[in-house]
């Protein structure tokens, strides 16, 4: 089974980690538009703080890591399409255009406020 992730923080990271949990010879990809990932939001505070020395350290996993559990991470990967029909993604690739076929696919893209006033709290579906 080919599990496509798309958004590789917490979320998405977790997502991965637990599908391999529970399917050991799953085909898991993660793809981040992003050119890293595991970058702790709140990174810069720890390091004014002095409770980390180093903004490499302000990391919650690293690439290898994943690697290690056999997750596959496309950085600087930007998906642009869903066709839930044919269960494909296009993605955006180092500036070219690609696309990848899933049997299961997770949107761990976060979430934005659609109002000042009210704070939605799902962090799955960017609306
Ligand atoms: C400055 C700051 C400090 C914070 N401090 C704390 C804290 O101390 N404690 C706490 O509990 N929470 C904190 N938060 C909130 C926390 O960061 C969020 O709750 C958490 O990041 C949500 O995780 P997520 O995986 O759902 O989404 P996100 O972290 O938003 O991750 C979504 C990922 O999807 C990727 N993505 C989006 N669209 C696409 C696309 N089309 N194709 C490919 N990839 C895509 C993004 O690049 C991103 O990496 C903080 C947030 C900020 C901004």
């Amino acid at each position: 089974m080919k599990v496509v992730i798309i958004g590789a923080s917490f979320a998405g990271v977790a997502a991965a980690l637990e599908v391999r949990k529970k399917q050991s010879d799953a085909d898991i990809l993660l793809l981040e538009k992003q050119p890293t990932l595991g970058y702790i939001p709140n990174g810069l505070h720890l390091y004014w703080e002095n409770r980390i020395s180093d903004l490499k350290d302000a990391y919650f996993i690293t690439q290898e890591q994943l690697e290690k559990q056999n997750i596959r991470c496309y950085l600087a990967a930007a998906v642009e399409k869903i066709h839930t029909g044919q269960k494909t993604v296009d993605y955006l690739y180092h500036e070219q255009e690609m696309t990848l076929a899933y049997d299961k696919l997770i949107i761990a893209t976060g979430s934005s406020q659609l109002s000042q006033k009210m704070c939605y709290s799902s962090t799955l579906i960017k609306r």
